[in-house]
């Protein structure tokens, strides 16, 4: 078949990798270069680890405070828009346990998926993308965090999911050149990391040398639909028609869908990260500051930090007291570590395509018979990329999926 993929980040680069695999000729249409969306500069965590959504009992409270602190790691910026009032009420009914326990199995057993995809990836892909399995630590300071996290380990351990809590002197064993000033931490055994711009520039070329087409520079426009089939679609450069689409434009999907006369609830969760380049003493596993939001990964000898969640829209500006928040955070936990303030044109940021209930987006369309959709993977969607491409293609060709993806269901609002 003739497969249309809208746009280029992991999900899209997986899908089409996935389906050329199969034998489809695939054309992917990215509006940027393919080094502009969420997918480049992201904390390159692989975490089956994290099986509760971002709708979960107590994160609205927890925003409410954040909201008030300019270098807070979340932000909701107050704006006159239908699409967040929708968006905020759907988070707001969907951040119950009940939810949650609903969401956990369903995430599991999408990530766990996805992780097997990555392992048969690294395996074999003709290059080297930085996957290793180190694990990921979760580390607090205080006795709050202590005690949430401890209930956290206990449900991770309910669900299957191996979780150990483990005291300041044994993180530190972990880390044996980085001096960690802990009240302790949790460590997940099973989750792993990869360098994500290795992965994303590298599958790009080997996608093209397995004759996948990239029309990047090309924004999708809208669509002609005749009767409940995609005729054909218009963009920037021309008009294309394929058998088959793939939506997975990240966090511009409720935009596009709209387009298509479907409601995909989204909103941006915009995010920063920077890069210290040749660290002599690095960390050795990946890590989460607990109270500060950060996430920080080992990548070759490099060292990323990443962090906030920031509402805004589609919104490129950066807030350097937020990437200031990330940098004050660094010392509380790695005392010896110096890290001097980034200048803005070294910090990166990228936009979460963030759902109202924590849950991607999986599955064909019940009103456009030849559109599956695959977005919304918020903060696991690199974690859930070459897992969600596999199901897309096998979505394509109507076998039954690996995981099952009621869930994930594209119709739920
Ligand atoms: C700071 C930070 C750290 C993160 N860390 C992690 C992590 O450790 N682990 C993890 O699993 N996830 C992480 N994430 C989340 C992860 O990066 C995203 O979930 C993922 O990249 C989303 O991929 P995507 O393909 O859906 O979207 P994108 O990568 O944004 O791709 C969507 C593409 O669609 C294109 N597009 C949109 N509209 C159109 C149109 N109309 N026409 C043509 N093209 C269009 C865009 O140009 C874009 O290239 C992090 C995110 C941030 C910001």
């Amino acid at each position: 078949m003739k497969i249309g993929v809208i746009g280029g980040g992991i999900i899209g680069l997986s899908s089409a990798h996935y389906l050329n695999k199969a034998g489809h000729h695939v054309t992917i249409i990215d509006q940027g270069d393919l080094t502009m969306g969420c997918s480049f500069g992201n904390a390159g965590m692989i975490v089956p680890s994290h099986i509760i959504p971002l709708a979960a009992p107590g994160m609205i409270s927890k925003g409410i405070r954040w909201m008030f602190n300019s270098t807070s790691p979340f932000y909701v910026k107050p704006r006159l828009s239908g699409d967040l009032v929708k968006w905020g009420y759907h988070f707001y009914k969907s951040a119950t346990k009940e939810h949650v326990a609903k969401s956990a199995p369903a995430l599991k057993d999408l990530s766990l998926f996805s992780k097997a995809m990555y392992q048969q990836l690294a395996n074999d892909l003709p290059f080297d993308f930085g996957y290793h399995e180190r694990g990921l630590l979760m580390l607090y300071k205080t006795k709050e965090t202590e005690h949430e996290e401890a209930e956290m380990a206990t449900f991770a351990n309910q669900h299957g999911l191996e979780a150990h809590v483990l005291s300041a002197s044994e993180v530190q064993k972990l880390e044996p050149d980085v001096k960690v000033d802990v009240r302790g931490g949790i460590y997940f055994p099973g989750d792993a990391h990869i360098t994500p711009q290795l992965l994303v520039i590298q599958l790009i070329s080997y996608l093209k040398q397995q004759g996948v087409v990239f029309q990047t520079n090309t924004l999708v426009n809208d669509f002609i639909i005749e009767g409940d089939i995609i005729k054909s679609i218009n963009t920037t450069a021309k008009d294309f028609e394929f058998d088959e689409v793939i939506l997975a434009t990240g966090s511009w999907s409720g935009g596009v869908a709209a387009k298509l006369g479907l409601s995909i609830p989204m909103q941006a969760g915009k995010g920063y990260s920077f890069t210290l380049p040749q660290v002599e003493k690095n960390v050795r596993v990946p890590s989460i500051f607990l109270e500060a939001r950060v996430a920080v990964t080992p990548m070759g000898d490099s060292l990323r930090f990443g962090g906030t969640m920031e509402i805004t829209g589609v919104d490129h500006s950066i807030s350097m007291n937020r990437v200031k928040g990330i940098v004050d955070s660094i010392p509380n936990y790695y005392p010896e570590m110096k890290v001097i303030m980034p200048g803005i044109k070294d910090v990166w940021h990228g936009l979460r395509p963030c759902s109202p209930d924590g849950l991607p987006y999986i599955g064909k369309s019940s009103k456009i018979k030849n559109l599956t959709i695959a977005t919304g993977h918020s903060m696991m969607g690199l974690s859930q990329g070459p897992g969600t491409g596999k199901l897309v293609s096998e979505i394509i060709v109507q076998e039954k999926t690996s995981v099952n993806l009621d869930a994930f269901n594209p119709q739920r609002f």
